[in-house]
């Protein structure tokens, strides 16, 4: 055996040894996100659908706070609630300024996925118990905070706790806000909302949202965990159609001023213009007036989400969806407007500190079409996302997944994160 080739053995041998360590290691972390995952899986979980129904402040997501509140009592964090449905974990001296906030959302969309939210949540508090374990002391406090109605799949408002936390929401206009029971907010939440709280986040020093990925860009570069660079400008606008209601059986074709056929027309040109641009456009709410099956309609709704990298391109794609439903409308005889009903302009995440992360990490950096809590504070603070690879890509699903392995992974980038942020 040559000198040369011993060494190799024994580099190879070391390499060997950690890499059983770091097994070891990944798998202890792997069972303890699974013990705690296992803790809240079933609430909320609809058997039917196997998907979540965990809309802000119903009886699951209330459970999701209680369970929260005891998360944090076990680990000796004292719990804020900001008046506007936020929830706050503190670990560090309460008068100190700076902290490190971290944490995600409860609520879910109508049958969503089990990830979309809650690995956020999970992962901040197995994050802190890495940190203790391996003897860390902050200099600046660890905050873990569960953001309320992320999704908007109750009051119509996604973001809602943050945008009330940074004043980008009048707390008068969203108490009115009514669910479709016409439960108010303010009802389900006890009283009118707090509104801007510049005192809670004047406290924060920066932001870090861990979250399923929402597409499978981590599958394709066979990584686990990602940064993220940027969400993507988006919007939703609904086009009313407005036609003659009439009789089917009598009602001869030539005559008919049909809007079936121009919201038709118009949901495959929306498809046809975002591919055409490297956009998303996805109509996936609709109402039809009388909406009888022996009935030509009188009015059709239709509701456009669109998403683009730039915000050019989503301007343009909207014009053009536009365009090609007005013309439409000439040929069926029909009339069609559009109001936009909210838009999102596009967030350019801290390059910073989503750079820093990265090489932290040695992690790719990805956009992301899917709004976020962490889009809007980012108006606010430096902020940062992490994602965790979803082997599915789907997501606001039941389909939507992750391995036990990669959330641990995606805790171990988050502890590193925040040892990082709070300790140095
Ligand atoms: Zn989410």
């Amino acid at each position: 055996m040559t000198a040369d080739h011993a060494d190799h053995i024994d580099l190879a041998d070391l390499a060997d040894h950690a890499d059983h360590a770091d097994h070891a290691d990944h798998a202890d972390l792997a069972g303890r996100f699974r013990v705690l995952w296992d803790s809240i899986a079933p609430v909320g979980r609809d058997p039917g659908s196997g998907g979540y129904l965990r809309y802000a402040f119903t009886e699951p997501e209330l459970a999701l706070r209680d369970w929260f509140r005891a998360q944090a009592a076990s680990r000796g964090m004292p719990v804020t609630a900001d008046g506007n449905g936020n929830l706050f974990a503190r670990w560090g001296h309460p008068a100190a300024g700076d902290a490190v906030l971290t944490g995600s959302h409860f609520d879910s969309v109508p049958h969503g996925g089990a990830y979309d939210g809650p690995l956020g949540i999970v992962s901040a508090f197995l994050a802190v118990d890495e940190l203790r374990a391996a003897g860390a002391v902050p200099a600046r406090p660890l905050v873990v905070a569960a953001f309320a109605e992320e999704e908007g799949a109750r009051f119509g408002v996604p973001c809602l706790g943050s945008r009330l936390l940074t004043g980008a929401l009048d707390p008068g206009r969203a108490a009115g806000l009514r669910d479709a029971d016409g439960v108010s907010l303010a009802e389900a939440l006890g009283d009118r909302p707090a509104g801007a709280r510049p005192d809670l986040l004047g406290g924060f020093s920066c932001f870090v949202e861990l979250h399923v990925e929402q597409g499978r860009a981590l599958v394709e570069r066979d990584a686990p965990v990602a940064v993220a660079s940027a969400i993507w400008p988006h919007g939703r606008w609904r086009f009313d159609f407005l036609g003659e209601g009439n009789h089917a059986g009598t009602t001869l074709m030539a005559d008919r001023r049909d809007p079936m056929l121009t919201y038709a027309f118009t949901v495959l040109a929306a498809n046809k213009e975002a591919r055409l641009r490297g956009a998303h456009a996805t109509v996936g709410r609709v109402r039809v007036e009388p909406n009888a099956t022996n009935a030509i309609p009188s009015k059709v709704t239709g509701w456009l989400d669109a998403r683009a990298a730039e915000p050019d391109t989503l301007t343009g794609l909207v014009d053009a969806v536009r365009a090609k439903a007005t013309e439409r409308a000439g040929r069926d005889g029909t009339e069609v407007t559009l109001t936009e009903e909210s838009a999102t302009p596009l967030v350019a995440f801290d390059g910073g500190l989503g750079g820093r992360l990265a090489a932290l990490l040695d992690a790719p950096v990805l956009p992301t079409g899917a709004g976020h809590d962490a889009g809007v504070l980012a108006g606010h603070l430096p902020t940062a996302m992490l994602f965790v690879r979803n082997p599915t890509g789907v997501s606001h699903s039941p389909a939507e997944a992750a391995t036990d392995a990669d959330c641990a992974a995606g805790v171990a980038a988050l502890a590193r994160v925040l040892e990082k942020l709070t300790c140095t």
